[in-house]
């Protein structure tokens, strides 16, 4: 009898199932917002004046548990800066056939030149195109930046460069409080998907 009740009950679940609002999307015609500190793909990010933030220090990939960065530092000199400092990240990849997007290199970035965005689709059919570099991942210039290589623009000494660099960058985010060295999130930074075209993400 008991066992009788229990085949009951899983017709049960079944039958309310039945009568539940569907909860299926129909990708990729529709698209749910992702959760706000959602992990997906990486962006470079760079200061107001448009130098790069990452400095080739190579922290992120031996941060790498799955081994999916590769970086090649390479001197600033005054001719050719590229990031405030003295290296630059000359060559920058990360394989997405090996990341599983766990954030941890983000985590050891020192600058938060490198910080993840919301777009998660990264599926593609060539393992090339899954390794992205440095051109795909950095951030457009926005209006105001010029592009590297060029001097520090930003006060007259490094100590101006950083405390109104990341003064502008918070006026920039639309927060005056914001410190986006120490504090990260821009709701509203403009990454570039693989194909160039613009796309809203979430800077973590
Ligand atoms: S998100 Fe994780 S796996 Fe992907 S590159 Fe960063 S540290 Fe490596
Ligand atoms: S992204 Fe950050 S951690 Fe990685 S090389 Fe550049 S500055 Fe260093």
């Amino acid at each position: 009898m008991p066992e009788f009740f229990d085949t009951i009950k899983g017709f049960g679940v079944t039958f309310r199932q039945m009568f539940r609002k569907v909860d299926t999307v129909e990708y990729p015609e529709v698209k749910r917002p992702t959760a706000p500190r959602f992990h997906g793909r990486h962006q470079l990010n760079r200061w107001p004046d448009g130098l790069e933030k990452c400095i080739g220090c190579e922290l992120c990939a031996w941060a790498c548990p799955a081994d999916a960065i590769y970086v090649e530092g390479a001197d600033n000199t005054a001719e050719e800066r590229y990031s405030p400092g003295e290296r630059y990240g000359r060559v920058y990849q990360i394989n997405y056939l090996r990341c599983i997007l766990c954030g941890l290199c983000i985590e050891a970035c020192p600058t938060r030149a490198l910080t993840m965005t919301n777009d998660y689709e990264l599926a593609d059919d060539s393992r090339e195109s899954l390794i992205w570099t440095k051109e795909q991942l950095v951030v457009p210039l926005r209006p105001g930046m010029e592009a590297p290589p060029h001097p520090m623009r930003l006060g007259a000494s490094e100590e101006d460069y950083y405390q109104l660099g990341a003064m502008l960058a918070a006026s920039q985010a639309g927060s005056g409080e914001r410190n986006p060295v120490e504090k990260g999130p821009v709701q509203d930074w403009p990454v570039q998907g693989r194909d160039g075209s613009a796309r809203q993400g979430e800077v973590q």
